[in-house]
């Protein structure tokens, strides 16, 4: 039968066949390649909350519930099983439990700079475990707020590695009085969240425990699904929302596996996100030193619009930059999504020089603060020309946003309609020693 004679309508009865499809969720039990060169059935699949990943020019990888072979039957498309769903070989790679202990002693060993904490359970009550890395780490600065996320996928394993290697390596290089590194942590909150799928990560699993795919959980501005509430959604991708609630991030990444390069906002519309131009730049300094991001033949410099490549709906970038201000990439670390255990050095030491570039221009902004908690309000942000830059929500008396280097203008709003305004100068050369560009506001 010809592929293209099928209807929408005959597919989506074949579908409904086999599951029910439940609103909002993505069930990611078992993974195949599809070889779908014109790839005429993405969308499709995607109105079925099927999660693609990854296309190339032969096709992509297609997950969901049990069941799914049949139905690629029935549509007569050629696939693989995913060796990643078969391959349960886990090398050398430790368990959550043990990448925890290993950071739980380097955070008792450095108290000073060193804290760490659980944001939540997993579905199968595994600790969502945190670092946070900072002078007078016990307070709450008004610093700005950084943070890294980890394997959101269980099986693409090189970001959750990495980022113990990055977090023992910053603080080496902090006792070391390396420049850069006492800067940056002097006047900055640093998050690093290892894996935020632990669960996924001890099964070798692209899912939770629930078989639920987390980069495809979060609220999403372009579907029904668009009310920012943690109702209904999975343990891991609530803890994420209630702790990002908590805070004040501004600038962040998540790292994958499977390719090489950075994927910027949107995933979900062809629409561009705002500010553009300065979340390519960025994507493009951390690309533009890490071998096989700048120079990979199918991205050009290494960086790629998210929806240009496939469309995501309820992924964590685009939920975290369109409701909190948090600017945010998704990286993609490797090739080979479990590479040997013995080649995660290597991986740090090409992702080294990104991770801490990317990481410093959270000085790249400027905000201001309250010293009352309690104030909260609205902000616009004009450009010298008086352009709009955007209007922006703040709470808990503190607000802080990444922007393109130039002169700004804060029109600031509080609850109680008092109006502040705030002049701003922020420019793309970090220089040290590094103030946090962040303003008080005397009531
Ligand atoms: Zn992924």
């Amino acid at each position: 039968m010809n592929l293209r004679s099928l209807t929408p309508i005959y597919i989506l009865l074949v579908f409904l066949n086999f599951i029910g499809n439940s609103f909002g969720h993505s069930s990611v039990e078992v993974g195949f390649f599809v070889y779908d060169e014109d790839q005429s059935y993405i969308k499709t699949f995607t109105e079925q909350n099927l999660a693609i990943d990854h296309p190339n020019s032969a096709g992509y990888e297609l997950y969901g519930p049990k069941g799914l072979e049949q139905y690629l039957k029935d549509l007569k498309l050629e696939y693989v099983p995913l060796d990643e769903g078969l391959d349960k070989n886990f090398g050398e790679y430790p368990y959550p439990e043990e990448i925890y202990s290993r950071l739980k002693i380097l955070v008792d060993q450095n108290p000073d700079i060193l804290q760490s904490f659980s944001i939540g359970k997993s579905s199968k009550n595994r600790e969502l475990f945190v670092v946070k890395i900072s002078d007078n780490v016990a307070i709450d600065e008004f610093e700005p707020e950084f943070k890294y996320i980890g394997n959101m996928h269980g099986n693409e394993i090189v970001g959750r590695d990495m980022l113990v290697l990055f977090i023992e390596d910053l603080v080496n290089r902090y006792r070391a009085g390396e420049k850069d590194v006492v800067n940056i942590i002097n006047s900055t909150e640093i998050f690093i969240m290892p894996t935020m799928n632990p669960d996924g990560s001890a099964t070798k699993s692209r899912g939770n425990d629930h078989w639920q795919d987390l980069n495809r959980n979060f609220p999403d501005f372009t579907t029904s699904d668009n009310v920012n509430t943690v109702k209904g959604r999975e343990p891991e991708t609530q803890a994420v929302m209630n702790w990002q609630k908590s805070r004040h991030f501004s600038l962040s990444a998540n790292f994958h596996g499977g390719s090489k390069v950075v994927n910027y906002p949107w995933d979900t519309t062809g629409d561009p996100a705002p500010l553009t131009d300065l979340i390519r730049d960025l994507s493009l300094l951390y690309a533009s030193t890490v071998p096989g991001f700048y120079d990979n033949p199918r991205f050009a410099q290494g960086v790629t619009n998210g929806f240009r490549w496939y469309h995501v709906d309820g992924g964590m970038q685009d939920w975290s930059y369109n409701w909190h201000n948090d600017l945010q990439v998704t990286i993609e670390l490797s090739n080979n999504k479990w590479p040997s255990y013995s080649e995660i050095p290597n991986y740090y030491q090409d992702n080294k020089k990104a991770l801490l570039s990317f990481l410093m221009k959270i000085h790249q902004g400027a905000g201001f603060y309250f010293k009352d908690p309690l104030m909260k309000g609205k902000v616009k942000i004009l450009n010298a020309i008086n352009k709009d830059m955007g209007a922006f929500v703040f709470e808990k008396g503190e607000f802080y946003k990444v922007l393109p280097s130039g002169k700004y203008t804060f029109n600031i709003e509080d609850q109680e309609g008092r109006n502040y305004k705030l002049f701003a100068l922020v420019t793309d050369q970090i220089t040290y020693p590094l103030i946090p560009n962040l303003q008080l506001i005397k009531k």
